[in-house]
């Protein structure tokens, strides 16, 4: 174990829609997965407040939604395959993309930077539009760029809502 060297970072985005049996609501549910989140190598930093939104998809559940962020040896795909597990500890079945859910957990940012392969890709793809995910992101690493666009944390949540210019055409002369 070297100290001089921090472990890598991960921003874990938290989604529930569903009650579980045990735990409850999603809100519920949401604090026994940041619970479950730790482990002998992973390590919690930090973590939002837990947040309610609105649906996205099929489903008319509303959501609770928080950002955890952790320290740990892991690659990604390790990573995933952690998350993944505790996703089915918790009663998630496959196919259930945006439907009623206990939970998802996601990997949105690394502070390794890029990673894209066939099941993975950091950062996650809807990020920058998903204010859901912005809001409990800014409350902990606002200062955090996203890689690719090297925007901070704060500027991608602060442009997701200011409104959009509704014309902006030239008028022809
Ligand atoms: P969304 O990706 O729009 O938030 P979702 O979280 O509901 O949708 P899932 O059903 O949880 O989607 O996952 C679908 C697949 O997405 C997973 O099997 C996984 O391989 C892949 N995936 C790709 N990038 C990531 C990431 N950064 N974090 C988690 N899963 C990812
Ligand atoms: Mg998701
Ligand atoms: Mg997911």
């Amino acid at each position: 174990m070297n100290d001089a060297m921090p472990l890598p970072l991960y921003a874990i985005g938290l989604g529930s829609n569903r009650r579980h049996a045990r735990y409850g609501d999603p809100r519920r549910v949401l604090l026994a997965a940041l619970a479950a989140l730790e482990s002998e190598d992973v390590e919690a930093v930090d973590a939002s407040p837990i947040i309610a939104s609105d649906p996205i998809g099929p489903s008319r559940r509303r959501y609770a939604n928080a950002v955890a962020l952790v320290a740990s040896e892991l690659a990604p795909p390790e990573m995933l395959a952690r998350l993944q597990a505790i996703e089915a500890r918790f009663g998630r079945r496959a196919g259930q993309r945006w439907g009623a859910r206990t939970l998802d957990l996601d990997i949105l940012l690394w502070s390794g930077g890029a990673w894209s392969d066939a099941a993975l890709t950091i950062p996650h793809p809807a990020l920058t539009d998903r204010a859901f995910v912005l809001g409990p992101l800014r409350a902990i690493v606002p200062e955090w760029r996203h890689p690719l666009s090297s925007h901070s944390i704060r500027q991608l949540a602060a442009r997701l809502v200011r409104p959009k210019p509704v014309d902006r055409c030239v008028p022809a002369h």
